[in-house]
C-alpha cells in the first residue's frame, strides 16, 4: 500500500473524488469507493476509504464530507499526539494545551505560548504517526524555549533522538506545496 507513494505536494492535489482515486491517510494510500446513501459518512475497511454521500455528482458535497471526516479523526489522533508529548517531555511540566485544527498551507504546526495554544496543520493527518508525534513534541516545546535556539534544539534530541529522520519524512514525501 505504501509502496509507490505519489509526492505530488498535497495542496497542489485536484482531487475527483471519483471511486478508484487514492487518497491518504496516516501516511498510506486507500483507494476511494464512492457510495450514494441517504446517510452521509466515511469509514475505512482494509485498503479502501468508504464515502457515503447524497449526492455523488457533486464535488463540493463529497469534498466536504471527507473533510469533516478527517478533522475528526484528526481531532482525536492529535490530542493523543499532545498528550503523549506531555507526558514524554514530564520534566518541562507542560499543560494541556488550547488546540486549534486548521489547514495551512506553509507549515505544520504553531505554538502560541502567550494564548496557551497549539496549532495542528489538518493535512498532518495524513502522513504518518510517527510524524504527527514529531510535530506535537517540536510546538509543545516551543512553551518552553519559543525560538528555534540551542536548548530547543538539544531538548528535542533528548525526548526524540530520531526527530530529523522523521522531519526529512515529512519534507520529503508529505509536502505541502
Ligand atoms: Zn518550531
Amino acid at each position: 500500500m505504501f509502496g509507490n507513494l505519489d509526492t505530488t505536494p498535497e495542496l497542489l492535489k485536484q482531487y475527483e473524488f471519483k471511486t478508484g482515486e487514492k487518497h491518504k491517510y496516516l501516511g498510506d494510500y486507500y483507494s476511494l469507493t464512492v457510495n450514494e446513501t441517504p446517510e452521509t459518512g466515511v469509514s475505512i475497511a482494509q485498503n479502501r476509504i468508504i464515502l457515503n454521500v447524497n449526492d455523488s455528482r457533486s464535488l463540493k458535497h463529497k469534498e466536504f464530507v471527507l473533510d469533516m471526516w478527517y478533522r475528526e479523526q484528526a481531532r482525536d489522533i492529535f490530542v493523543d499526539a499532545l498528550a503523549q508529548a506531555i507526558v514524554k517531555a514530564a520534566p518541562y511540566n507542560l499543560n494541556v494545551p488550547d488546540l486549534k485544527i486548521y489547514r495551512l498551507d506553509s507549515r505544520w504546526g504553531a505554538c502560541s505560548p502567550k494564548y496557551k495554544r497549539i496549532i495542528l496543520n489538518l493535512e498532518l493527518i495524513k502522513t504518518p504517526k510517527e510524524c504527527i508525534e514529531y510535530i506535537a513534541l517540536h510546538e509543545m516545546l516551543h512553551f518552553t524555549y519559543p525560538n528555534h535556539n540551542l536548548s530547543f534544539y538539544g531538548a528535542l534530541g533528548n525526548l526524540m533522538s530520531d526527530w530529523k529522520e522523521r522531519e526529512d519524512l515529512l519534507n520529503r514525501k508529505y509536502r505541502l506545496t
